[in-house]
């Protein structure tokens, strides 16, 4: 199978793996939709913020299809379409053991939740990153009802606030200006030959 692999700091190499085996209680995973995050640019610069070795196989915003299941896996079949958790444990998917930037990579049931069929598998890589501004947001921000619960939350909301407003503005902007100048706006999607009808 091809894969992705950071080979050292600077080194990004596409290299033909054999499919990795799967023990019993573990779920092999066909990637169908992978996104490229700000850290999987640290990863490659040899910088994160946890440990971890090369070489590595990055890939932590994806959506992926069942393709084979352990002996002892219930309620996951081959076919089933899902989405992952990054951080494992003292681990992260994707940094410090291997991504999702393969045909096929091994996950565990209790990372994985079912995407719904009215999903593409291009939105299903955004549910990991979109995930991250939804507790950031709601749950840091809203539903800690900052304003009762001293400075700390305070500065908390006003910190991701602003800095959403900050990410919008330096990454939205430039776009819209683009266009106003005669560019074609273009999004990111799956290759043709994952996308589905
Ligand atoms: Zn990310």
């Amino acid at each position: 199978m091809r894969a992705l692999r950071y080979a050292g700091p600077g080194r990004a190499e596409v290299v033909d793996l054999p499919v990795p085996a799967i023990a019993d209680d573990e779920v092999l995973v066909a990637a169908r939709s992978v996104g490229v995050c700000h850290s999987d640019i640290e990863l490659l610069e040899g910088r994160y913020i946890i440990p971890f070795s090369y070489p590595q196989i990055p890939g932590h915003e994806w959506s992926g299809q069942v393709a084979r299941v352990g002996r002892s896996v219930t309620g996951l079949a081959p076919g089933d379409r899902v989405v992952g958790e990054c951080v494992i444990g003292a681990d992260h998917f994707g940094f410090s053991i291997s991504g999702a930037a393969a045909e096929f990579f091994v996950a565990k049931p209790s990372w994985l939740h079912r995407l719904p069929d009215e999903l593409s598998w291009t939105m299903g890589a955004l549910v990991e990153p979109f995930s991250v501004a939804y507790y950031a947001l709601v749950v840091l921000v809203f539903a800690s009802f900052p304003w009762q619960q001293g400075p700390r939350h305070r500065y908390q909301a006003v910190f991701v606030l602003v800095w959403g407003l900050v990410h919008l503005v330096r990454e939205v902007l430039p776009a819209v200006v683009a266009w106003s100048r005669g560019a074609t706006p273009s999004a990111v999607g799956a290759l043709p030959e994952h996308r589905t009808p």
